[in-house]
């Protein structure tokens, strides 16, 4: 009963750090370097006031010099990112594709909100991705040969779906960046993880969209990111794909 305890209290330390990168890595500043400090008064955060969740409530959400709100988002990222680490825990034991996937994990929630924030996907995390699986593929679950056509076929597919979309409706959907996520996707998954990542995307997508489309009121002119559903996608995927998929052929007899 231990791990899951020290599992939890890592990811929300890490989730910190991912709150650090999703700030800093679209505006190409070093994640390591300086410290945290508060983006209004520019004082630092003490070690103290920097506690994942807990200085968020002590501090009851405002910063402590200048008494700036501090975006929910903070404590949301370090819980998600604790809540991954305890779910990966649970699916895959304290083991290495324990380990490789929790960090995969970290970069989609990364890209996730880098995507929401500024509708780019930076290359450093999809392309240095597909770099890091190649090699940490061979401790995963998957064979390599299906990571190879999951890497061409991620990125085929959404080309060809691109061009598609373009030829009917002379208007681009989605950008390179779905590209090459979709393929570092590929990579961690398989090319059966490509095909169902992409058709859970889409259908959380339709879901989502059709409502956000409403309420904008813009048409569909109102682009929503598609990174963050290709990125909830692949975590289904790894964590439950096998059974959705065995589940939905049973359903059809
Ligand atoms: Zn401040």
């Amino acid at each position: 009963m231990i791990w899951p305890v020290v599992v939890t209290v890592f990811g929300l330390f890490i989730g910190s750090f991912l709150n650090v990168c999703i700030y800093r890595i679209p505006k190409a500043e070093s994640v390591v370097w300086p410290g945290s400090r508060c983006p209004q008064c520019l004082n630092h955060i003490r070690a103290w006031d920097n506690i994942p969740v807990f200085s968020y409530l002590f501090l009851r959400g405002k910063c402590r010099y200048c008494g700036t709100r501090i975006a929910l988002r903070y404590p949301v990222v370090e819980l998600l990112s604790a809540l991954l680490a305890v779910t990966f825990l649970i699916r895959f034991g304290l083991s290495i594709p324990f380990v490789i996937y929790y960090l995969w994990a970290c970069t989609l929630l990364v890209i996730t909100f880098i995507d929401l924030d500024h509708q780019i996907i930076p290359d450093g995390l999809s392309l240095g991705g597909i770099g890091v699986g190649l090699i940490a593929v061979i401790w995963l679950p998957v064979a390599y040969r299906d990571a190879l056509i999951g890497l061409v076929l991620g990125a085929g597919i959404l080309i060809a779906i691109i061009y598609g979309y373009y030829f009917l409706t002379g208007k681009q959907g989605m950008g390179g960046g779905d590209v090459k996520l979709l393929a570092m996707i590929g990579v961690f998954t398989g090319w059966q993880g490509v095909l169902f990542t992409l058709f859970s995307a889409s259908l959380m997508g339709t879901l989502v969209g059709i409502p956000w489309t409403f309420l904008q009121k813009k048409g569909m002119q109102a682009a929503i990111p598609f990174g963050p559903f290709l990125s909830v996608g692949a975590l289904i995927y790894v964590l439950w794909g096998s059974d959705i998929v065995q589940w939905y052929f049973h359903l059809l007899g």
